[in-house]
């Protein structure tokens, strides 16, 4: 039994029921799990491990519902700077398609220490692409080391440019690899538990490069070891016109023929969605990953999220493919969700016109959002909060700084106001991998050189 006292914290942000924010607050964890969350005079006085937090603010953990950790290889990339998804895409995948096994587990080692240093302590990832041997045992393994909680999403790809789909013939397989490959996966790793470390999720990339019969085959599967689904839905007017083409339907009636609706099911993006289509999700219980930084940098468009909210649906936040954003910074993600919301509601007509207006959307909804929301996505009622019987994950930011100078009145908001900042502590399942704004588990100079590396010779 091993345990942990955190006291003294300025402000810690519950995001419970009754989002319950305690000042001069702290923890007490026993095993990976909290006991007790309150004013730290209420707290036992001792523990195995005592961290003093006075002139931090403690929040729950961040969790990333999308991402791409392969991408990090191809961030910036000239050629693909300036085009939208399809052209984007057409750009990268002949670059993406040299990885070898050591690319993705580099890549992902660098996007979850990226995201580490940035609050998030649970991440899902989607890998579609496996040329050259690579698995998603790689990125796993990346996980380990790190030491985040990992939703590893088995991605795939079967409808090549030769059936009609966008990737070229030489980045997709053949429906029976995939399904093969899905089912070794979930009976090797995939943990449902209360603290998992690792689940493993089914993810057909896109209605633009998957079949209508894999897609079937996929749920079928996920459904039968009770694991979630996930795939990119309704991101771009280009991907609604390919659906309404090929299969002769908008994007999420084409999820409803192919038993893609349900509580187990999450989409990334859905900008393209009808007032109808927000009620099915809410009646039905899907989520959404809301990515605002790749829909700018693609200029795909804007996420209804208020809309969603309004309705009821699950709703988390992604920083999509480390290509199309080019970071993993949640705390930053929270921070585009919230201008990103405004700025909609503004083009819509709204204006903020003040305290007795009711507001268009809050500094802390984006980061509940990032938070409970997230949480609630990906099908996990043990993270999102720190309340009595919840995952030890949570984060803490030091005030003392240049950037929230001013802006002490309410630390809460400062955190997606002000810059983003990297966290100074953070703790996953009661165990530290930040201290003092570094991470513990991973050597990141020789990371990023050997990243780079590889970085050059994909791109050669
Ligand atoms: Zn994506």
């Amino acid at each position: 039994m091993s345990s942990l006292l955190i006291k003294n914290a300025d402000v810690l942000v519950t995001m419970d029921d009754s989002r319950r924010e305690i000042k001069n607050g702290g923890l007490f964890c026993e095993n990976g799990f909290l006991k007790n969350v309150s004013p730290t005079s209420e707290l036992p006085s001792s523990a195995d491990e005592v961290l003093d937090l006075s002139g931090y603010i403690v929040l729950p953990g961040l969790v990333n519902t999308h991402h791409h950790f392969y991408q990090t290889l191809t961030r910036a990339v000239p050629t693909a700077q300036n085009a939208n998804l399809f052209n984007w895409l057409k750009t990268l995948y002949p670059i993406w398609a040299r990885m070898n096994p050591e690319d993705v587990f580099i890549s992902a080692e660098t996007a979850m220490t990226e995201l580490a240093l940035s609050g998030c302590t649970t991440a899902s990832d989607h890998l579609y692409l496996f040329p050259n041997g690579s698995r998603l045992d790689d990125e796993i393994a990346a996980g380990k080391e790190v030491g985040i909680r990992l939703h590893a999403s088995r991605g795939s790809m079967s409808l090549g440019e030769s059936k009609g789909g966008l990737p070229p013939d030489s980045v997709v397989d053949s429906e029976e690899n995939i399904l093969k490959d899905s089912q070794r996966l979930i009976e090797t790793y995939h943990d449902p538990n209360p603290g998992s470390m690792l689940q493993i999720v089914l993810s057909p990339c896109s209605p633009f490069s998957v079949t209508s019969d894999l897609m079937r085959e996929s749920a079928q599967l996920a459904r039968q070891y009770g694991i979630h689904l996930h795939t990119h839905l309704a991101e771009t007017q280009d991907e609604e016109a390919f659906c309404q083409q090929m299969f002769g339907y908008r994007p999420v009636e084409y999820m409803q023929s192919v038993d893609w609706i349900g509580k187990d099911v999450w989409y990334a993006h859905s900008i393209y969605v009808s007032q109808k289509e927000i009620e099915l999700y809410a009646h039905e219980g899907c989520g959404v990953a809301h990515c605002p930084s790749s829909n700018m940098r693609l200029a795909s468009g804007i996420a209804p999220i208020r809309e969603y909210i309004s309705a009821g649906v699950k709703l988390g936040l992604g920083v999509d493919g480390s290509a199309s954003n080019d970071g993993s910074h949640m705390l930053g993600e929270a921070r585009q969700a919230l201008l990103l919301a405004r700025l909609r509601a503004g083009i819509e007509g709204a204006s903020l016109s003040g305290n007795d207006a009711p507001p268009i959307f809050t500094g802390r909804q984006a980061l509940e959002l990032a938070t409970r929301g997230g949480a609630a996505v990906l099908g996990r009622s043990d993270i999102g909060s720190l309340e009595p019987g919840k995952c030890a994950d949570f984060i803490a930011i030091k005030l003392d700084k240049l950037a929230y100078a001013g802006a002490l009145h309410d630390p809460v908001a400062a955190l997606v106001f002000c810059a983003p900042q990297n966290v100074d502590y953070s703790f996953v399942h009661g165990r530290m991998i930040v201290k003092e704004g570094q991470i513990l588990t991973v050597d990141s100079h020789k990371l990023i050189e050997r990243h780079n590396h590889a970085a050059a010779r994909i791109l050669r």
